[in-house]
């Protein structure tokens, strides 16, 4: 076997998505799910907007949801073509206080089975699909907040159910390109694995679905793993050869990106595991502080001015 055929995700690095107001955002993310708010930042493309970072305590690779908070944003309809439902594992058997957690914090949930596992869905206040599963694999996290003790933690992504309007051409993608391995079919869903251990289970519906609309409450891309600069240039030649056209590698100061559309309609970035959000502030003080890329440093009090206050906090029915 070559080395480029030997190539394998180890799978999800990050998924970004939009959603409504900032503080709602953080109140979710942190307060609810007990995410540690690893960066706050700004929309590179448009610094009007925050781009905030949760994940386990470092935000590491196979952790790091991200997303565009934006109030006015019109709000969007998942379907094909978005990742549809995001998965979170949490370790065996924490289902039942992940059940009664969001019961307590007034998030209506539901209990579904695929491929023999039990789920725990909900949406975010913005109709985000989420999900709960219990999973061995994965280290756990060594973050604790709120009603969220380190032990029952989120460990990160325990993978995603794509939403694709050619399932044949997404699973092509996945399997032969980001290389992954089909696993299962059952009730109309398709179950590939990616290398890692956390982020590395990927389910595709088989039958085609209509488009979703971008917007609030829906994913904007979702990453896959690279272990370096070099794995990813090697990533980037993969794709291009796959018929695709990826973007140059673009800086994104926590890793560096590429950014394909699968034919299923789903954007896909490839993004390397370094350096990480410990790059430009320290492990202790992780999203604290607003911080810029060097070039927006210089205009960092209007951009400050234009953004809303956000505060990490434990909510109030979480503290009774
Ligand atoms: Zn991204």
């Amino acid at each position: 076997m070559t080395e480029k055929a030997a190539q394998r995700t180890a799978g999800i690095h990050h998924i970004t998505a939009f959603v409504g107001g900032p503080q709602r955002n953080v109140d979710f993310y942190a307060g609810i799910l007990g995410l540690r708010l690893v960066k706050k930042t700004i929309n590179f493309d448009a610094p009007e907007v925050y781009h905030l970072y949760f994940g386990n305590e470092v935000g590491s690779p196979g952790t790091a949801i991200t997303f565009f908070p934006w109030e006015q944003g019109r709000k969007g309809r998942v379907g094909g073509g978005q990742v549809g439902y995001t998965s979170y594992a949490v370790p065996p058997g924490t289902l039942t206080f992940w059940e009664e957690r969001l019961a307590k914090l007034q998030v209506p949930a539901k209990r579904a089975t695929r491929f023999g596992e039990t789920y725990l869905q909900f949406e975010d206040y913005d109709g985000l699909l989420l999900e709960i599963v219990e999973r061995e694999q994965g280290e756990p996290s060594k973050w604790s907040f709120g009603g969220v003790p380190a032990d029952k933690a989120i460990k990160g992504f325990g993978g995603a159910l794509l939403y694709t309007t050619a399932p044949e051409k997404t699973a092509h993608v996945l399997q032969h390109v980001m290389g992954m391995e089909k696993v299962a079919e059952e009730n109309g869903l398709i179950r590939f694995h990616a290398a890692g251990d956390l982020g590395n289970v990927i389910d595709i519906n088989a039958a085609p679905m209509g488009w979703g609309n971008g917007g609030a409450g829906t994913v904007h891309h979702i990453a896959w793993r690279a272990k370096d600069d070099e794995d990813h240039l090697l990533w980037r030649e993969r794709v291009q050869q796959a018929g695709f056209q990826p973007t140059p590698v673009v800086d994104r100061q926590y890793f560096n990106a590429i950014y394909f559309r699968e034919e299923g309609g789903i954007l896909f970035e490839i993004a390397t595991d370094p350096p990480g959000f410990t790059r430009d502030e320290p492990f202790e003080t992780l999203g604290e502080k607003l911080m810029l890329p060097d070039w927006y440093e210089p205009h960092r009090d209007k951009i400050q001015q234009g953004l809303a206050p956000i505060e990490v906090r434990v909510l109030e029915a979480d503290k009774q």
